[in-house]
């Protein structure tokens, strides 16, 4: 590594129009953490540089190539992996670059790298719009549409990475590049799905689809001991929802809303929301048909703003706690894997931690396996997640081996060990290479071979350059 002098320093920091912190300044601590939302993390960059366009990140990427330093960036800091910060190295803060378009007439949204998905939902509703996000709203637009996106539409209208129509993207040599069907394809194809591997992507188009401005919730609640007959009701009801109506399944601790019945809140057990974007009778009966399969403890009822359904998580998962997750895919949701979950659910030592499943089919089981890079087959129906979630450390690292059990004792029900790339605190290159698998790994080294051969991009779920 080269020593940094403070002239060139200097000489960088005067040609942004963003601004640098530096480890030692002042403000570097409230910064960081401002950055990063897993308070595990360790890693300390030695200069957070705050960039307000597509310039300043190619200056920044050139400064800190010629400084030796590595190179991390950052969306909106929202992983468990903690990626986004390199270790004594140069982080790219795309936060100031968060300006949001709609184009109504089109349904086309624009946003920049740094954007929040609490930002473009609202934005879109405003003209009753909407495209797949997460289902955190504090979660970056960025992270989470390079590696797929799967939240409450994506039965609907796909992964957030299916509804990308054009990224801007400064490649490791600092070309500012528009990458869309018709211009560069290749790179258009490697970044929906490919992650970070092959650039800063300065700004997304997104196709935008009507939704809202009110959705149908439900969500029912059971014990511990209700889990096994709820989770196979939610599973055998799959087969006949409708796109329109979306699920998630989850063991969680109750929280302390008003809509829990006192003496349930903070009780671990485990839930099913049904949200219907569509046909309020198929919604209802839905509803019925599981309730009638499986009677809740309790259950709750309601319209909901679409924004109000995108936040409904948010203080689930609150800046600065400490994380730890693992994910599998599953083709079905068999009773020997919904054993393993109930045996490992009430052994969880944080009332934080929890275990998502996304549900999928619909319009995501319709896109073609090729059609993008996303790490993940198309026939795939459950996305189950174990998250340890702590406030503190001795909660965490009891959560951490909690999570590490229950995932290794799924495996074998699971379609191997890849898994969803955004799900993974640990980027372990077996499992990357498993979630791609052999066809689209390669396809992604060579075209990471093209535009990054020297891999600087390498601090995410990591393509290596195939070999020239
Ligand atoms: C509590 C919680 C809930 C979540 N829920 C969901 C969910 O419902 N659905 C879902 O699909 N995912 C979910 N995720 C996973 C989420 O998609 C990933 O953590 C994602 O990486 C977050 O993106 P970010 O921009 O906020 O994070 P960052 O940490 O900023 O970015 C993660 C990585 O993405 C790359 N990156 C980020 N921005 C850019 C950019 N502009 N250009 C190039 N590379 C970039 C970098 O490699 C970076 O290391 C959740 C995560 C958490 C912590």
């Amino acid at each position: 590594m080269t020593d940094v002098l403070d002239a060139d320093i200097a000489a960088f920091r005067a040609g942004l129009a963003g601004s640098v912190v530096m480890a030692g300044d002042s403000d570097y601590e409230a910064v960081r953490a401002e950055c990063i939302w897993n308070g595990n993390i360790q890693s300390r960059p030695w200069m957070i540089v705050r960039c307000s366009s597509a310039e300043d990140v190619a200056a920044t990427i050139a400064f800190a190539r010629a400084s030796g330093k590595e190179l991390s960036v950052r969306g909106g800091g929202h992983g468990f992996s903690g990626a986004c910060a390199a270790d004594q190295g140069v982080m790219i803060d795309l936060g100031p670059m968060a300006e949001v378009t709609i184009d109504p007439a089109a349904m086309r949204a624009r946003c920049g790298g740094g954007t929040r998905w609490a930002q473009l939902d609202a934005a879109a509703q405003e003209h009753g719009l909407a495209t797949p996000g997460g289902f955190i709203s504090h979660t970056g637009v960025a992270g989470l549409t390079l590696g797929g996106g799967m939240g409450w539409l994506t039965r609907k209208a796909g992964l957030s990475c299916d509804n990308v129509t054009a990224v801007e993207i400064v490649t490791a040599d600092g070309r500012i590049l528009r990458a869309a069907a018709d211009e560069n394809p290749d790179l258009f194809w490697a970044v929906r799905g490919g992650g970070g591997n092959f650039g800063v992507v300065t700004s997304f188009e997104f196709q935008l689809h009507r939704e809202g401005p009110m959705v149908e919730l439900a969500l029912f609640f059971w014990d511990l001991d209700g889990g096994g007959a709820a989770f196979r009701a939610a599973r055998d009801l799959v087969p006949s929802l409708p796109d329109d109506i979306s699920m998630f399944l989850a063991g969680l601790n109750a929280p302390p809303a008003p809509f829990v019945p006192e003496e349930h809140q903070l009780k671990p057990g485990y839930a099913v929301l049904l949200v219907g974007h569509g046909s309020a009778e198929e919604h209802t009966r839905a509803v019925d048909q599981l309730r009638r399969a499986a009677p809740p403890l309790f259950e709750f009822m309601t319209p909901i703003p679409f924004v109000g359904l995108q936040q409904m998580f948010d203080e689930s998962a609150p800046w600065g706690i400490q994380g730890y997750e693992k994910a599998v895919y599953l083709d079905e949701l068999t009773d020997d894997a919904i054993d393993v979950i109930v045996r490992h659910m009430p052994a969880k030592a944080s009332p934080m931690s929890f275990m998502p499943i996304f549900v999928l089919g619909g319009e995501y089981a319709r896109r073609a396996e090729g059609d993008t890079a996303f790490g993940g087959s198309r026939s795939t129906m459950y996305v189950l997640n174990i998250a340890a979630v702590a406030p503190t450390l001795e909660l965490l690292e009891a959560d951490r081996e909690w999570v590490q059990r229950m995932w290794s004792d799924l495996v074998p029900y699971a379609e191997g060990i890849g898994s969803y790339v955004n799900f993974m605190a640990d980027y372990e290159e077996d499992r990357i290479r498993a979630a791609y698998g052999p066809d689209k790994y390669a396809r992604l080294a060579a075209i990471k071979a093209a535009y990054d051969p020297d891999n600087v991009f390498h601090h995410n779920a990591n393509i290596r350059p195939a070999a020239s």
